[in-house]
């Protein structure tokens, strides 16, 4: 069998409960991208079975501890495991996400349901290899009307794959109607962001939901997700994304579910929240949720700069009694530092915050406990005292 042997600093990630090997903790590889290998300790101890990728910084992620050779029936079982336990969670939605890689054991891989649909995401070059198998499971699992690949994510280039989308299985429509809650949404698998809807932020959305009145902001809007879930408690909901075709669905989705107090404006959110401040608006509940603006390390402090003042003029256009709904996915800026940057807003705005609730992604998109970069969605729900 292939294998790949490993230092002994990633042994030690290994046992501190860390999947992933990088390129500089590998010694030797006798593998081929793509195969599944022998992980090989630096006393030549057999530690487990890993997905090798020649090309991603993470060489191996493991998949198994202990002896036994992983075969199909693992993957059969975990898949199992994943749909299960999405089915013990009672969603009131007809689209979620099925797996979500490292938290199901599942490294690299990504399926969404929508509706009577799948979407997946190979995003390592072993899932990418065995998207043969894998797509035969998921029909013998879920029995999907289609499955669709929307393998076009840019981490795929960091493991030498290319950028493509395909149908699998059977036929997918170019839109697809699913519900979450009330709400009803025409998603574009093909095309749409992520593999269509922001699941992640569906609770989100309906803790929001409790807070909702008056007027309401919902910036960085995407396809209306947030104002849609909150206008029918709100007098009047301003959207607000810098994608024209974003704002055309907000308006389409608005209409479809005879929502008539949403207003959508294609805008950059800096400048409207600039704009807004200057021309004295007022709001009583905002939603922040940009796009991760540290998509790298390097990233951090302009995106840090970014988060305060969205924050900052977000919280001067609150009064009294006013709610922000803010929200990170950047992994890179932890809840500790997104915390301190909405504070150190607080306090430039001369603005008492109290938080209500601190949120992160849904139960659909868990955490792994001991593998940080799985936990990438903030959301603290914070009241305007003063
Ligand atoms: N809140 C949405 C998801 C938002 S995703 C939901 O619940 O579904 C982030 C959105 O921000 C994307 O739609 C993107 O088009 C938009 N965006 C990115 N930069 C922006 C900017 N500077 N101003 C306004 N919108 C922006």
């Amino acid at each position: 069998m292939a294998s790949v042997s490993i230092t002994r600093r990633g042994e030690q990630r290994l046992r501190n409960g860390h999947p992933w090997i990088y390129k500089s903790d590998v010694v030797q590889v006798d593998a081929a991208g793509g195969d599944t290998v022998a992980v090989v300790d630096s006393r030549g101890q057999h530690v487990g079975h890993a997905l090798y990728s020649s090309r991603s910084e993470i060489a191996l992620r493991l998949f198994t501890r202990g002896p036994q050779v992983p075969d199909l029936s693992i993957w059969r079982d975990r898949l199992r495991q994943a749909f299960d336990f999405r089915a013990t969670l009672a969603l009131d939605a007809t689209a979620c996400r099925l797996v979500h890689g490292e938290a199901d054991l599942l490294p690299g891989l990504v399926v969404d349901r929508y509706g009577d649909y799948l979407v997946l995401q190979a995003l390592s070059q072993t899932t990418d290899r065995m998207l043969p198998e894998i797509t035969a499971l998921l029909v013998e699992l879920a029995a999907p009307a289609g499955i669709l690949a929307r393998n076009d994510p840019r981490v795929r280039l960091l493991e030498g794959l290319e950028q493509r989308v395909e149908v699998l299985h059977g036929t997918v429509p170019d839109t697809i109607e699913v519900r979450e809650g009330r709400v009803y949404y025409d998603v574009d698998p093909y095309h749409g962001q992520k593999t269509g809807l922001f699941l992640d932020q569906r609770e989100n959305r309906m803790a929001a939901a409790r807070y909702a009145r008056g007027r309401c902001l919902d910036a960085f809007s995407y396809n209306g997700g947030f104002a849609l879930t909150l206008a029918p408690s709100c007098s009047e909901v301003l959207a607000v994304d810098i994608s024209d075709q974003a704002v055309e669905r907000i308006r389409a989705n608005a209409a479809r579910n005879g929502i008539s107090n949403v207003e959508a404006r294609a805008m950059n959110v800096f400048d409207e929240l600039r704009e807004l401040e200057r021309r004295g608006e007022t709001f009583d509940i905002i939603v922040l949720d940009p796009p991760a603006f540290a998509k790298n390390k390097s990233a951090i402090p302009k995106a840090l700069s970014g988060y305060k003042e969205i924050n900052l003029r977000a919280l001067k256009l609150l009064p009294p009694g006013g709610f922000l709904i803010t929200c990170s996915c950047s992994y890179n800026v932890s809840e500790a530092a997104f915390a301190e940057i909405v504070a150190a807003a607080a306090i430039d705005a001369r603005a008492d915050v109290a938080v209500v609730e601190k949120r992160m992604q849904g139960r659909d998109h868990p955490v792994l406990m001991t593998v940080p970069e799985t936990y990438y969605l903030k959301c603290f729900i914070l009241r305007k005292l003063a």
